[in-house]
């Protein structure tokens, strides 16, 4: 496996410096051009490195690596928003060549007071994709606050209706049934996963975890200030639901018209873009896209892995590239120059716990 990562390393090294990457993101626009959507969740200090009221594997980037990436990208690509992108889409010019689209699904705080702030520094806007029933409670994502509140916990079993949680007194243990237990909520019926996550927060109180804010989400004047410096809004639902489990048609035009009404009424600006909670094939279906589609929303983001070809033809289906901590800046580089060669390795390692 070392050596694996290894040979990734040195073959990003070899794409980011040797001038081939450059070459083969000429060659690739000139036969295809594409778009390259990045998916980012939160941005921390890294200070916070190593504290264990926040889920780790929800940080796209430590503060000062996300700032190096939007240094890279101001110097080498034509970065727009969603919004911006559908306008050059219409446009007579095109899209620009080396275009990027940085996104952040969940509205977590530190977009806000981290990312925000280094976004403005160097000049570039992002898509901001928010739950609207978190920014108007206050309340913590339920993924998040279920691995804080499991983290509460020196040892399993912890008894829920229909399932167990069991863990032994070590940090790999817990986390390997955190990650077990994410996974089978991401696949059950939606009335039983929040039956379940109601069951859990029953238990573990989540007490003086709610002291960070970077923790919480955004509230509106946050996202109205954004807004104003040029920030897009879009929606990540009301609840963050997985949506293809969500089996009551009124439930589902809640989660996707309603979301955009809400913002659009809060923000006072039309709401172009939608990112599919969790964004893994699974998460979403035809029944879901359709409504997305009639809801009048102009794209939708998963969290597939990929480049879009131009013209974009899955409007409701957009691939995006993950951004992980652990990625070094010769991965990120090569994954933007030549997302073709790279194949993605970060997402092989890791291919489903960070899509939430
Ligand atoms: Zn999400």
């Amino acid at each position: 496996m070392k050596a694996l990562s290894l040979r990734r390393e040195l073959l990003a090294k070899f794409v980011t410096h040797s001038g081939i990457g450059r070459a083969a993101r000429v060659w690739r626009h000139g036969m295809r051009p594409d778009v390259t959507i990045l998916a980012y969740h939160r941005v921390l200090p890294e200070t916070m490195s190593g504290q264990s009221d926040f889920d780790p594997e929800l940080v796209s980037a430590w503060a000062n690596e996300f700032d190096w990436q939007m240094s890279y990208l101001k110097r080498h690509c034509e970065v727009l928003t969603c919004e911006e992108l559908d306008s050059a889409l219409s446009s007579s010019k095109g899209v620009p060549r080396n275009t990027v689209v940085v996104t952040f699904d969940d509205g977590f705080k530190d977009n806000f007071l981290v990312a925000f702030p280094i976004l403005k520094n160097h000049g570039l806007r992002a898509t901001f994709f928010i739950c609207t029933d978190n920014v108007e409670s206050g309340e913590r994502l339920w993924f998040d606050r279920i691995v804080t509140q499991i983290g509460q916990r020196a040892s399993g079993p912890i008894d829920l209706p229909g399932y167990q949680l069991d863990f032994k007194e070590n940090e790999l243990s817990r986390k390997s049934a955190t990650d077990r237990f994410l996974d089978h909520l991401k696949r059950v019926p939606n009335i039983e996963r929040v039956s379940l996550c109601q069951a859990l927060f029953d238990l573990i109180p989540e007490g003086s975890l709610k002291a960070n804010q970077l923790h919480l989400p955004m509230h509106w004047g946050e996202l109205k200030e954004m807004a104003q410096a040029g920030m897009e809004i879009g929606s990540h639902s009301k609840t963050h639901p997985i949506l293809s489990q969500v089996a009551q048609d009124d439930e589902l035009h809640a989660e996707i018209h309603g979301s955009k009404e809400i913002i659009e009424k809060a923000l006072g600006q039309e709401v172009a873009s939608f990112a599919y909670p969790v964004g893994k094939q699974f998460s979403f279906d035809a029944r879901t896209v359709k409504m997305v589609e009639r809801a009048g929303y102009r794209f939708a983001v998963t969290y597939e892995a990929g480049i879009n070809p131009l013209p974009v033809a899955q409007r409701f289906a957009l691939k995006r590239i993950s951004v992980e901590r652990y990625i070094s800046r010769d991965m990120f580089s090569a994954s933007i120059l030549a997302p073709d060669i790279m194949l993605f390795p970060h997402h092989r390692n890791n291919p489903d716990r960070s899509s939430l």
